[in-house]
């Protein structure tokens, strides 16, 4: 078996015990391969150990590699989105973890009722209020939801964040913490068109704290595939 199979399956084992240990069920937590700057090859790997899910950082990259891989991979757009390149990718993701502006949503609102579909979104929180980060503040979110909602063409299906790099991953359980009550207090609101159901946190890092305190989603690169030739 491949390095990158093997990884896979043993970060899938992994988080599937988290999920047990904490209580949960692992059919809750997906895990998304992160498979930015790496070849399509290294992809076919984790695709035939039976990942589904990867996630891309660039538009280029990401319309790339679609074609060249089977189709029943879910998409997953979880960098930085510039709203003119929206159009290169609405219709082809699965879920867009990155939007971190009414703008930006509007955009894919726009683009996606153009091409008679809808969007999954979720938004992107800068939980640790990090300078070199994108996202709405966690105070910004509730007034950001209630605005997105009304757009047509997406669907806000939940939150996202990219906690700061740290030694130990305890580090972090204060905002992913933070973040799991975030979404329950959006979720109580009981907006229309808010779904609220996935959290998407979590990476190579610091992923067992983020299972441990309700992540849907874990965005894992590293930790699969080895490390990137540069750092993102
Ligand atoms: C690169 C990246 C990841 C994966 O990070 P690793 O530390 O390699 O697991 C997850 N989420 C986002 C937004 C990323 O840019």
């Amino acid at each position: 078996m491949s390095t990158v199979a093997e990884n896979y399956l043993k970060t899938l084992d992994e988080v599937k015990s988290l999920c047990e240990k904490s209580g949960r069920d692992p059919k809750e937590c997906t895990l998304v391969a992160v498979s930015k700057t790496k070849p399509v090859e290294l992809l076919r790997e984790a695709y035939e150990a039976g990942c589904r899910d990867f996630g891309e950082n660039y538009v280029q990259e990401l319309v790339d590699k679609i074609p060249q891989l089977p189709d029943d991979i879910r998409w997953h757009m979880i960098g930085h989105l510039q709203t003119n390149k929206v159009k290169y990718i609405v219709g082809k993701t699965f879920l867009i973890h990155s939007v971190d502006s009414v703008k930006l949503a509007r955009e894919i609102g726009k683009q996606s009722e153009k091409i008679g579909t809808i969007s999954d979104i979720l938004l992107e929180v800068n939980i640790a209020a990090e300078d070199s980060k994108f996202g709405f503040k966690p105070e910004e979110v509730p007034d950001a939801v209630r605005e997105i909602a009304l757009i047509p063409g997406v669907r806000i299906k939940g939150l996202m964040t990219s906690a700061p790099i740290c030694e130990d991953p305890e580090e972090n359980r204060i905002f992913f913490h933070n973040m799991k009550q975030l979404s329950i207090d959006i979720k109580k609101q009981k907006t229309d068109n808010v779904y609220m159901d996935c959290l998407s946190m979590g990476m190579s890092g610091d992923y067992e704290t983020a299972v441990s305190e309700g992540a849907g989603i874990v965005r894992i690169g590293t930790a699969i595939f080895g490390a990137r030739d540069y750092h993102i």
